[in-house]
């Protein structure tokens, strides 16, 4: 998981949002039921230009395992606060609430969990670094200093699910190996260079990006 910067809002939103939500809100009141609500007041958020936008933005990449997505999946727009809980019936529409997820971290993971106390960190606000850090050798994600913010979102996202932890272990050691490879032979730097330009190519583009900079660390010590 890693931050994005995100990006303008796109026209639909902007032009309708408010409108959509407004009538959304009188159906849930008109109804008692969220449930109950027809599928055509709550589904506005999927339009052809926030799905583009979010790809764009998060280089088509699941904001939170960063798979790509696309390739043997379908792409959600995902809710960061979930759009059935009461308290965020009003965020259906909202951009700022809406991110780039795969089928599996969407719909087996996340789903409509939150934490109030300690909320899930949004990858186009918060400093992900600063909460948490991918250990190179394990494969897994750690809180920094007990960090509950992190906990939830290690928790809420299955961000450490088996699965994902051996993958990310594999391309690592991998990687390590190739690189002392390279570096063996005098080009270390090259090595790490195209594999800068390949990263946003590649499942998780930030386990690539600590690996070339632990690589570039080694070849500096190595001067
Ligand atoms: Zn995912």
């Amino acid at each position: 998981m890693r931050k994005v910067k995100r990006l303008p809002q796109p026209a639909s939103l902007r032009d309708h949002s408010d409108r959509w939500t407004k009538e959304l809100l009188n159906e849930i009141n008109r109804l008692k039921s969220y449930a109950k609500v027809d599928d055509q007041f709550k589904n506005h958020y999927r339009q052809e230009d926030v799905r583009d936008t979010l790809e764009k933005m998060y280089t088509r990449h699941c904001c939170y395992c960063e798979s790509v997505v696309g390739t043997s999946s379908y792409g959600r727009i995902e809710h960061l606060k979930p759009k059935s809980l009461p308290q965020f019936y009003q965020y259906a529409f909202a951009w700022d609430n809406l991110h780039w997820c795969c089928e599996i971290c969407n719909t087996s993971y996340k789903k409509a969990k939150w934490n109030f106390q300690y909320p899930i960190l949004d990858p186009s606000r918060d400093e992900i670094d600063q909460f948490m850090c991918l250990n190179l050798a394990t494969g897994e994600y750690e809180e920094i200093g007990d960090n509950r913010r992190a906990q939830t979102t290690i928790e809420h996202t299955g961000l450490n699910r088996e699965s994902l932890v051996k993958a990310r272990r594999r391309i690592a050691i991998r990687f390590l190996k190739d690189y002392k490879a390279h570096q063996n032979c005098g080009d270390g730097r090259a090595f790490c260079r195209e594999w800068d330009l390949l990263k946003e190519d590649m499942d998780y583009p930030s386990l690539y990006e600590k690996l070339i900079e632990r690589c570039l660390q080694l070849t500096a010590n190595n001067l």
